[in-house]
């Protein structure tokens, strides 16, 4: 199946199981704007608190805020964002359709890489076992030229974007000749910038209301605060600032799905250094961010990093984890060596000394950051596209699944009397009575059986128990596993203590020490 069709499925998928819904769907949706449903918003928190908890559990030197949504204008200013937080927009002449132009270029990139990959993969089937990938891409005729013209393409994009350069992006455009994927022309318009921060005004005085912005970033909720933090909390260089909060962008594009919303999550983390060992402490992050996404078992082989192009105005150096999805290897967090830009401009704007006395240097300096800024809707995308299977079992019959991470899942077990009488029902229900302090369960006695293990497979339910009437004598249930849909008689006592770790989020924390 394409990987669109596939994509379209995965969306309808969250609609149909209560997952993710357009928002004000009866009044046919707001433009890149959702809202999470019973089991989407079960999903988020498992994904926020496995973060959290990796934040600030397992670091004694990190701990977490949570700044108001609202922030003194100023602070946009002085953090750059309200001259410079722009995208390049073009626009197409004939569709009149919007987008980003350093997407167009970067999609362009991927055309090559794609075409690359094809060539390797075709050969590796090709000469088996033999194939040397590494003096293939060297020597082969075509693969050479896609990546002669892929490299000149990216050095000249990657000039571009640091010269702030516009008009060439158009060029590029125009010379890759790159056209509109709906009118399929090249009819383009200039390249402008576009500033994303939403605005709206505060209060009612007779001089008028003041302007204020919606947060683009939770990120400076946390420089602002991070002096009352390091003073209340005692804090020590280095310690991080952890955040969970809603941002806000007026995306130019937003056509894939909670991949780009105008309304989102992030969870960002600030951790404070000295000045010149950021970068050390930048790889430090790199690493352990990677660990913290693969500890999951999505696959290893759906993540790689990307370094940026063109450092944003206040880093000194950037990478992207990016996962694959079924669009493409696409960024989900941004690791970002912010320098001590943020601070320094805080201090010149507000004119408060914000400087940490080092006593072990006895020096004070302005602290360099290391942010880790993941949103948590992209993270729950990516986990979506790498659960969704549809498998063909035995016999013909197919099944949807979601092979959600156990410790992710919304619904942790599902409890089936076999029968809606004789009892079954109330031994199913004290059963859910004694777990639901542990985990939870979800009920349900509508339908046949096998039905029913359908539901709790497309939800991604990872175990299932069967109450039928051999239960009410021996106290034993049939435990069946959602991925290999074994199935296993258990006494009801043990249950607990069989499924309580392995759906837990701290067992998936103990994975990362
Ligand atoms: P992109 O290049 O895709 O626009 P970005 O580089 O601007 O993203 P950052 O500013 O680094 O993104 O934000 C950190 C994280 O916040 C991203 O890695 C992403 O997971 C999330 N994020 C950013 N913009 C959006 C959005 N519009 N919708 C959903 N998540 C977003």
């Amino acid at each position: 199946m394409a990987q669109e069709d596939v994509f379209k499925k995965i969306v309808s998928h969250c609609k149909e199981y209560g997952y993710v819904f357009p928002s004000s769907d009866i009044y046919d949706g707001l433009g890149a704007v959702y809202d999470y449903g019973q089991m989407g918003v079960e999903l988020k928190n498992n994904i926020k608190k496995y973060w959290w908890d990796s934040m600030v559990l397992l670091h004694d030197n990190i701990v977490g805020i949570d700044s108001a949504i609202f922030m003194h204008p100023t602070i946009w200013k002085a953090s750059g964002h309200v001259d410079a937080f722009n995208d390049p927009l073009i626009d197409n002449k004939d569709s009149k359709k919007r987008y980003r132009a350093d997407v167009l270029i970067e999609d362009q990139l991927a055309k090559y890489d794609d075409k690359i990959k094809k060539e390797v993969e075709k050969a590796h089937k090709k000469f088996g076992d033999s194939f040397d990938e590494a003096e293939y891409r060297s020597t082969n005729g075509r693969v050479i030229e896609h990546q002669t013209k892929r490299d000149a393409l990216h050095q000249r994009y990657a000039k571009a974007l640091n010269e702030n350069n516009l008009d060439e992006l158009r060029q590029i455009i125009i010379d890759e000749e790159i056209v509109c994927p709906i009118s399929g022309t090249k009819n383009w318009t200039e390249v402008r910038q576009f500033n994303l921060m939403f605005s709206t005004e505060m209060g009612s005085t007779s001089d008028g209301a003041m302007k204020v912005f919606l947060r683009p970033e939770t990120a400076q909720g946390i420089f602002v605060n991070y002096l009352n933090v390091q003073k209340t909390g005692r804090m020590k260089i280095p310690f991080g600032i952890a955040q969970i909060g809603k941002a806000f962008r007026n995306e130019i594009v937003a056509r894939q799905f909670i991949f780009r919303m105008r309304e989102f999550e992030q969870m960002e983390m600030q951790y404070f250094v000295r000045p010149g060992e950021e970068l050390t402490w930048f790889n430090t992050w790199k690493e352990q961010r990677l660990k913290w996404h693969k500890a999951l078992g999505l696959g290893d082989a759906k993540y790689r990093f990307h370094d940026h192009d063109k450092l944003a105005h206040y880093a000194n150096a950037a990478t992207d984890i990016e996962f694959e999805m079924p669009f493409g290897f696409k960024e989900v967090e941004g690791i970002h060596s912010r320098t001590n830009f943020d601070l320094s401009q805080h201090e010149k704007f507000s004119g408060k000394n914000i400087k940490y006395f080092d006593p072990e240097l006895n020096e004070s300096y302005t602290p360099y950051v290391i942010e880790t800024s993941i949103g948590v809707d992209r993270m729950f995308l990516s986990v979506m596209c790498a659960s969704y299977c549809e498998e063909t079992l035995e016999g013909g019959e197919t099944r949807v699944v979601l092979k959600l991470p156990a410790a992710l899942a919304p619904v942790k077990l599902g409890v089936l009397p076999l029968v809606k009488k004789d009892g079954l029902p109330e031994k199913a229900r004290e059963i859910i009575n004694e777990l639901k302090f542990h985990f939870n369960c979800q009920y349900d006695e509508k339908d046949s059986i096998g039905k029913r293990y359908r539901r709790q497979d497309a939800i991604g339910t990872p175990y299932c128990v069967t109450v039928d009437h051999q239960t009410l004598e021996d106290n034993c249930v049939t435990i069946r596993h959602r991925d290999t849909m074994k199935q296993e008689r258990v006494a009801i006592s043990d249950l607990n203590s069989i499924i309580a770790d392995k759906v837990s989020i701290t067992s998936l924390l103990k994975t990362l020490i």
